[in-house]
């Protein structure tokens, strides 16, 4: 929460005071929340630190990918896929319909705005919202809510190994692997066995590489259908009537018929079913979708954890094996960026991730209930609902005649298309005949004034 030495600089940039929520991120979860708002005409501003919509999707995300679950789990709320879609669409379709649900929704997010922080002001029951921008001094937003919805995957992680700064070779992380033909011929090191790191690998092969993928830990490989239909799909039906448990043994006896004995490729599989484990806060299993077959014709070469990279371009095994290889591919994974900016720590612990929808004073998380796009939906659903009947509240309190306070600044103010108002402070006066509007829009409690914050 702020303290007195914080708000010093107050109003130091431009300052924009929001009427309705703030929203940070412009993925699919941000896309929901606003379309959700937009419905109940609840006016909002949405900051995306890139330079547009669906920036993960666009641009740190390889060539071949396609979703990984049903058309049907990855919808936003109110506009289902075109049916004219596979069931599997491709990231550029998927990509076209989080645009096309942009234009339909008129969101308008403010790009290239970067979060820089985010914290309560609790003198005056709001949230202070500051960003940076390329090449521009940054922007103070206040708004008396705040929705995170900065993705799970914001930051990618890179494990750090012994020698790797000497390693010779090329070094990149799955986020920026778009395809397999620059590898053409080359040796390259997978590391890591999710859904990315099979499909890099496949990927390679496809494109005449040699990959060795590195396999630390257990890991659920599943068939993506089975008997004609989605495995996530069949999950999901039969978790509504048995206990996980039971769903996990019916899984895991149909990937044995179908995948056969993945153990015996060196894919050990984890104690705990697939849906308990992911349930648990665990690895979400893999849905083949034709990595296994490279695997079990040894195009695809499983090998154990690193101990270091040697001088050139070798790489040591824990087992003490030494490959020469060219390249290695981090598909380790990502985390969230909420730390670096969120000055919270109730809703989000230290590890990024909150531990619901909903916090104190007005703060909401959307899409990091680790339940991919169809979780980021529901709580898209959940927190616009909420907002809109705290907004219609407030707004209407704000009816109440409200008594000037005694400034030292004067704002001047401009309405933007999004209903924000935009401020810089120019003087030490105070514009009588500006301010009761400004607290009539914008302030929530009627007696607050303009002087609080400065
Ligand atoms: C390769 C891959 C495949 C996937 N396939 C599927 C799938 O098939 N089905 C599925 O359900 N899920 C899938 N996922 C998970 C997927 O990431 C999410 O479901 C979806 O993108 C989440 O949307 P989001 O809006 O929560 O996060 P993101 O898509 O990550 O969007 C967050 C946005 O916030 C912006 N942002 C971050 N920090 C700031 C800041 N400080 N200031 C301003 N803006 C900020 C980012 O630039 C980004 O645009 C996949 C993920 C990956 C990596």
């Amino acid at each position: 929460m702020a303290r007195k030495s914080d708000r010093e600089d107050y109003f130091s940039g431009r300052c924009i005071l929001v009427n309705g929520p703030v929203i940070v991120g412009a993925g699919p979860s941000g896309l929901a929340v606003c379309a959700c708002l937009r419905k109940q005409e609840v006016p909002f501003v949405i900051l995306e630190k890139d330079d547009c919509i669906a920036s993960l999707w666009k641009n740190r995300t390889y060539d071949r990918l396609k979703l990984h679950l049903p058309k049907q789990f990855c919808e936003l709320p109110f506009i289902p896929f075109p049916h004219n879609l596979p069931q599997y669409p491709t990231k550029h379709q998927f990509i076209g319909y989080l645009e096309s649900y942009a234009r339909h929704f008129k969101i308008d997010p403010r790009f290239n705005e970067s979060v820089s922080s985010a914290m309560y002001d609790e003198t005056c029951g709001l949230w202070r919202v500051k960003t940076v921008r390329r090449n521009e001094s940054g922007v103070e937003y206040i708004c008396r809510w705040l929705v995170v919805a900065s993705g799970e995957n914001a930051e990618k992680i890179v494990p750090e190994f012994q020698g790797l700064d000497e390693f010779q070779g090329h070094v990149t992380h799955a986020c920026d692997y778009k395809t397999g033909e620059v590898y053409r011929g080359k040796r390259v090191l997978v590391v890591g066995c999710g859904n990315s790191g099979m499909e890099i690998c496949l990927d390679l092969c496809h494109h005449n590489a040699t990959p060795f993928m590195v396999v630390r830990s257990p890991v659920h490989v599943l068939p993506r259908e089975i008997l004609g239909k989605s495995t996530f799909e069949l999950a999901v039906t039969l978790s509504k009537w048995m206990p996980l448990w039971v769903v996990d043994k019916i899984l895991l006896s149909a990937a044995t018929l179908i995948l056969g004995n993945t153990q015996k490729y060196g894919l050990k599989r984890p104690c705990l079913g697939p849906l308990q484990l992911k349930n648990s806060g665990g690895k979400t299993p893999v849905l083949d979708t034709g990595t296994l077959s490279r695997i079990k014709s040894g195009e695809i070469k499983i090998v154990p954890g690193i101990n270091k990279f040697l001088h050139g371009d070798l790489v040591e095994l824990v087992n003490g094996e030494v490959l020469e290889i060219d390249s290695v591919i981090f598909a380790t994974g990502y985390t969230s960026n909420v730390p670096s900016w969120l000055k919270e720590n109730e809703l989000f612990s230290g590890d990024g991730f909150p531990n619901g929808w909903k916090g104190k004073a007005g703060l909401y998380a959307v899409g990091f209930a680790r339940k991919g796009i169809s979780g980021a939906a529901l709580d898209a659903i959940k927190v616009a609902q909420d907002i809109n009947k705290l907004w219609r509240n407030e707004t209407k309190q704000k009816s109440h005649s409200i008594g000037v306070p005694c400034h030292q600044r004067f704002l001047i103010g401009t309405v933007g298309t999004d209903r924000s108002i935009e401020f810089g402070y120019i003087s030490n006066h105070l514009d009588l005949e500006f301010t009761p509007v400004l607290l009539n829009l914008f302030f929530c409690q009627p007696d607050l004034g303009v002087s609080d914050y400065t």
